[in-house]
């Protein structure tokens, strides 16, 4: 059962919408629902991690973004995975998680605008730059990340169901149950609770133990040179990306073959 990760480019588009609904997923995990004017022309998302550069207004007014003169956005953008969109339609879900503010009161940009700025509240988003497609089901994977990785460990799990054997760990203090995770028979859920001291860090520890053991079983014949046919996808604080890749150098797998991402950087204390 063999599968395959492809890469495929995207043109660089921006495009103006508005914050046009908002639904508390759990507390402290908000989706809104972002609508154009019109149809969000060759807009699309074909791959489970899909994900794009958002510009939202300045608290408290909310009520621009600012531009240069190309009408290309200038302030800080936040990366976001496409949750669902309908091109045709002209709208876009991403789920935003809202953190408390950090011990220097920094309570972040985006995640204070998802929870708490006016429907109506203008956003630019860039399209994304790429997307990296599976196909094919691969004999078992192995899923890894923390609460920002989320929105696309679920559109992973839709592809990857016919897959027979997973494992996902989840660093996560929200309810796994609340979090519409299709964990279809032989997928193996382990919950961490997160040390908001070490984000992370069991997440480190589950990939060490993962590389001390022999990968699940299962080769594509047809291409030993690829390795064992496991999908590995590892995505949370940055401090994932080594022991992410020490995972893929243990099981003979190409990083290529496989996504290992921080998907943010805990700041210095
Ligand atoms: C490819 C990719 C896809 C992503 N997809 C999503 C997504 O779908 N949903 C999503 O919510 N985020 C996602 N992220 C993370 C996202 O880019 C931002 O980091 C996040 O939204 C926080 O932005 P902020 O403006 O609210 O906070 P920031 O200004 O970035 O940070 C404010 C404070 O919160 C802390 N903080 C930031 N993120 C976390 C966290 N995850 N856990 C604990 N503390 C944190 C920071 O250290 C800082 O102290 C993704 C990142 C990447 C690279």
């Amino acid at each position: 059962m063999p599968f395959d990760l492809t890469r495929h480019p995207f043109p660089p588009r921006f495009r103006s919408l508005r914050l046009a609904a908002r639904t508390e997923l759990v507390p402290g995990f908000v989706r809104v629902r972002l609508q154009a004017d019109g149809p969000l022309d060759g807009f699309t998302s074909p791959g489970a991690g899909d994900h794009l550069r958002v510009f939202v207004p300045e608290a408290p007014a909310w009520a621009s973004v600012a531009v240069d003169e190309a009408g290309h956005p200038t302030g800080e953008s936040r990366t976001e995975t496409i949750v669902a969109f309908d091109a045709e339609a002209g709208w876009v879900d991403l789920d935003i998680l809202v953190h408390p503010a950090d011990d220097a009161g920094d309570a972040g940009r985006i995640g204070p605008w998802a929870a708490s700025a006016p429907l109506g509240s203008p956003v630019v988003l860039a399209d994304p730059k790429g997307s990296v497609v599976l196909t094919g089901t691969p004999a078992a994977f192995v899923i890894v990340g923390d609460a920002s990785a989320i929105p696309a460990i679920r559109r992973y799990l839709r592809m990857l169901a016919a897959s027979p054997r997973g494992l996902v760990v989840l660093e996560t203090a929200f309810d796994p149950a609340s979090l519409d995770l299709d964990l279809g028979p032989g997928i193996e859920l382990r919950v961490q609770a997160p040390d908001p001291a070490h984000p992370s860090s069991s997440l480190v520890a589950e990939l060490a133990s993962l590389a001390a053991e022999q990968p699940p079983a299962g080769a594509d014949p047809a291409r030993p040179d690829l390795g064992p046919d496991v999908f590995v996808f590892a995505c949370a604080e940055q401090s994932v990306v080594a022991p992410a890749r020490a995972l893929l150098a243990a099981w003979g797998i190409a990083p290529e073959r496989a996504v290992a991402k921080g998907y943010w950087k805990r700041r210095a204390a």
